[in-house]
């Protein structure tokens, strides 16, 4: 191409050269080298129609070949467009082959921009929830997938986990949507039937608590007769001693079951009412002082820096601090200290349980919350641990919209922090009849 150039400079500038000659001769050298530069111009011209012509017919086969400047120009620009052409026939296939693995999928995919409208659906997603692909673009999901927990969803913009919805289509399906954030605030939202799981876990639940239910009668009658025996002159001295293993048992065996029934209430509803004030400061003296070990046992201490107060459930709010302060003081030495504080958290409010216990190795941490998982299982069996405390713990949270945060380091101990927000927390100063200060 530089030998081109050159050559069309050089043909240039020898036709100038050559006008301004002959209008030397005839004594005009302007107008010699006016009608050589207009020979060039003409030239120039004609070389842009055949470029033209070509670029109308595709056919650049006539005007490519050649070392002149326009030949070698017009093969250059062919050559890019026949790769141009190529790419994009590749790009054209793969995004076939996309659309096509798309619309194979089982799940409901679809493409929303930064708006939360509708760009672009999979056929799953018009059988699951009743996209319709031409109606519906351009619209916001919120408007067509309507449900109060999805819009919250879309709003919390918080997509690290998805949410189960009931099926807009047909009673009793379940769905569960998750939006995955990609490119330039561009988000696909994956739906998925999930109806079968949903209906295990209800027939899980209730299997539950219905085996829980039946379970308790007789145990209150054979926990009765067994106090009834305990007490008894007439029972020989040779059976006190299984008689009193028998009552431990029965002992535990109520506590499990009426654990499982805690925890299988809590998983049967949503979210904890709105309606009581629970009042932490009053809550946390009275079931902490009644959580002090006769004799013995690690120091037990409250510490409250906060006047607020809990929107929600008493009795859920009773279970978690005896829960966490139960376990406190099993797992701290007599020698140690277990603290209560409840303090201001920003807009929110912290229930804080910490202990300066054995703790808890790393690997554990994210099991706790586990229904029946106990880190030394016969240890806690023999202590009367079930494994079911902090699963309650944290389902009462959930139904407090609270986060529960575990922090622990084996032989230091380990602090439980109860993170409440600020749509659950109430100032003493706005309950009529509260005291403040
Ligand atoms: P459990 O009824 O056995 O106490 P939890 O669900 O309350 O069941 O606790 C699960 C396990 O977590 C316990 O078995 C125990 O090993 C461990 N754990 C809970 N709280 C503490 C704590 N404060 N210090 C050390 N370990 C704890």
């Amino acid at each position: 191409m530089p030998d081109a150039r050159q050559k069309l400079l050089t043909g240039i500038f020898t036709l100038l050269a050559l006008g301004a000659l002959v209008g030397w001769y005839y004594e005009k050298v302007a107008l010699g080298m006016l009608v050589a530069a207009l020979i060039a111009l003409v030239w120039q011209l004609r070389q842009m129609l055949i470029f033209e012509r070509a670029l109308r017919d595709g056919d650049f086969d006539a005007v490519r070949y050649g070392s002149e400047f326009w030949s070698q120009a017009f093969g250059r620009f062919d050559r890019l467009r026949a790769r141009s052409l190529k790419h994009k026939k590749r790009y054209r296939r793969l995004l076939k082959e996309v659309r096509k693995s798309t619309n194979a999928m089982p799940d409901g995919a679809i493409i929303l921009d930064d708006r939360f409208e509708v760009k672009l659906c999979n056929p799953a997603a018009q059988v699951l929830v009743g996209f319709d692909p031409r109606l519906d673009r351009g619209q916001r999901v919120d408007n067509i997938l309507r449900d109060p927990a999805f819009s919250k969803y879309l709003g919390d913009e918080d997509y690290n986990e998805g949410i189960e919805i009931a099926s807009p289509l047909r009673d009793g399906d379940w769905l569960y949507c998750r939006i995955v954030p990609y490119g330039e605030n561009q988000r696909l939202l994956l739906i998925r039937d999930v109806t079968e799981r949903v209906r295990l876990n209800k027939m899980r639940r209730d299997f539950v608590a219905n085996a829980s239910h039946e379970l308790r009668s007789p145990l209150t009658v054979i926990s009765g007769y067994l106090d009834a025996l305990a007490g008894d002159p007439a029972v020989p001295d040779e059976w006190q001693r299984p008689l009193e293993q028998m009552r431990g048992q029965s002992r535990r065996m109520t506590n499990i079951v009426s654990e499982l029934i805690e925890l299988s209430q809590l998983e049967s509803s949503g979210s904890a009412s709105r309606e009581a004030d629970v009042d932490m400061p009053a809550l946390l003296e009275r079931v902490v002082s009644s959580l002090k070990p006769e004799k013995g046992g690690p120091i037990l201490e409250v510490d409250i820096r906060s006047t607020a107060w809990i929107r929600g459930s008493v009795g859920e709010v009773e279970s978690i601090v005896t829960n966490l302060v139960t376990n406190a003081i099993r797992h701290t030495e007599s020698d140690g200290r277990v603290t209560v504080s409840w303090a201001d958290e920003g807009e929110g409010a912290a229930l804080v349980v910490a202990d300066t216990g054995e703790g808890i190795a790393p690997e554990h941490l994210p099991r706790l919350t586990e229904r029946f998982f106990r880190v030394d299982k016969g240890r806690s069996r023999a202590e009367g641990g079930v494994g079911l405390g902090l699963a309650i713990v944290k389902y009462a949270l959930n139904r407090h919209d609270a986060d529960l945060l575990i922090d622990s380091e084996p032989g230091v101990g380990s602090t439980f922090s109860c993170i409440f927000p600020a749509g659950r927390i109430i100032q003493a100063s706005a309950v009529p009849g509260a005291l403040t200060g």
